[in-house]
């Protein structure tokens, strides 16, 4: 009877469904964005059920589809503070001692070629030998490459090899974090104590994207001390970032740490792996895709294995959606017409704008209007020298004054200025720029 209820038209797709803009994923609900009230209803009284279930595809545990106006966006805001998503760490919750990975980040479900090999023979041996082999090891690589993948693989062996042992899984972001609240946390007076302690008497430490330590200072420190205790009791340490550690700009006896044991660059995969890779997330949904579709995917993304799963859960979820069948060129095709749009390289000041927004949550509408309370002028600022910076002479000056609201080419130059003299002074500044910038890079 489902299946009878799941099928949308191409029409109703457009014209409902593909109208809708994911705001985000709130522990067991996917909230939609409807642009009209109207829309609101038609979906709600309609379609709530076919979007779950092809939603349900990709993200088995969302229970509940919350479709939203622009009225109620500030509520979600507060929701989104309360729950504390875990988004860069893919889900990963961190107890006491106890890390929890994610169980289809295995070394079965992970595909090995040329590009790869290295790493994936490092993180294995650490998972059957922590503290013995190598030390520490750094893992590095483009975006969507496989690092917290590998990671979380070497997580699950590790948690099954050795129950007793200490295993910690840690965003650099999550590190930096704590160890902030540590600082300021003035009710408890053995915060930083404990912040210590927690670190230093793990037998495992892995730290995610420690790229992000740049212009941290005072966190770098805390990660120098930390990781010379761990090693000289020779507990095992993974790291992994986006460069190789003499890229990273944090101080030189960190780097030279983090350099010391084995150094695996994950390289993008070849046609082959990309095929091989595609396969093995069908057969985990337990999708079957000819051959003809799935190199059709990996021969149009080939830097990024994460943007190639987004676009065969797209074919599969659109499939799923209008009751066809993923194998359909017909289908494939309409699926991906306006994935090009979005997966495409060229940046925009659409795309500078809508990072910063969703960097520092804020409206569009803010972002370029004419509010001056510092919570918006420091972002709008942040952004503009980004589309300077970004976008250079190909955007005059006076058209990014346009885009603003109509502000006057100076004050855009004078945003600039500012922001680019503050990078130097606050470090708070430059890693907020950085970030936004990373964002729209990994976008
Ligand atoms: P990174 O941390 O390097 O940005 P991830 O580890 O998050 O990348 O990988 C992105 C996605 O690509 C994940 O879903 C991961 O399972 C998948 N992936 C990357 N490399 C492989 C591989 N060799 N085999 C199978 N899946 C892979
Ligand atoms: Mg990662």
């Amino acid at each position: 009877m489902l299946e009878t209820e799941a099928k949308v038209s191409t029409l109703q797709y457009d014209l409902y469904i593909n109208q809708l803009q994911p705001v985000g994923i709130y522990r067991d609900r996917l909230i939609l964005l409807a642009e009209t009230r109207a829309l609101k209803n038609i979906v709600d009284n309609n379609y709530k059920d076919v979007i779950k279930k092809c939603t349900n595809v990709v993200f088995p545990s969302i229970i509940d589809i919350e479709v939203i106006t622009e009225n109620d966006l500030d509520n979600v805001g507060k929701i989104e503070k309360e729950v504390d998503l875990p988004v860069s760490s893919s889900f990963v919750a961190i107890g006491e001692d106890k890390a929890v990975f994610v169980s289809q980040y295995t070394f079965d479900n992970f595909v090995v070629g040329k590009s790869n090999e290295y790493a994936a023979a490092g993180a294995r041996s650490v998972a059957e030998n922590p503290g013995k082999t190598y030390n520490p090891v750094f893992l590095w690589g483009g975006v969507g490459l496989g690092k917290t993948h590998l990671m979380h693989a070497i997580g699950n062996c590790l948690q099954r090899n050795f129950p007793s042992k200490k295993i910690m899984y840690v965003t650099c972001d999550q590190f930096v974090n704590e160890f902030i609240e540590s600082l300021h946390d003035t009710a408890n007076p053995n915060a930083m104590k404990n912040f210590r302690a927690k670190y230093r008497k793990l037998d495992v430490l892995m730290m995610d994207d420690v790229q992000f330590l740049a212009n941290k200072e005072g966190t770098q420190e805390e990660m120098f001390h930390t990781f010379n205790e761990l090693y000289l009791a020779d507990k095992q340490i993974i790291l992994s970032s986006d460069r190789p550690p003499k890229e990273i700009k944090i101080e030189e006896r960190l780097k030279t740490r983090f350099a010391t044991g084995v150094i695996a660059d994950i390289q993008p995969p070849d046609l082959e792996t990309r095929i091989a890779i595609l396969q093995k997330k069908c057969n985990a949904k337990g999708y079957v895709l000819r051959i003809n579709v799935l190199s059709l995917i990996a021969e149009k993304i080939t830097n990024n294995i994460r943007e190639m799963e987004g676009m065969l859960n797209r074919i599969i979820s659109y499939s799923t959606l209008v009751g066809g069948d993923p194998n359909d060129m017909n289908i494939v095709n309409d699926a991906l017409r306006d994935y090009a749009d979005a997966s495409s390289d060229i940046i925009t000041i659409d795309h500078v704008v809508a990072a910063t927004c969703e960097y520092f949550r804020v409206k569009r509408e803010e972002l370029i209007g004419k509010k001056k309370n510092k919570e918006i002028v420091v972002p709008r600022q942040i952004c503009i020298y980004l589309i300077c910076d970004i976008l250079g002479q190909s955007v005059p000056l006076v058209s990014i004054g346009e885009y603003f609201g109509g502000r006057d080419h100076t004050t855009i130059m004078h945003a600039r200025d500012k922001i680019s003299e503050e990078c130097k002074r606050s470090e708070v500044i430059a890693s907020q720029v950085k970030d936004v910038r990373d964002k729209i890079y990994n976008r």
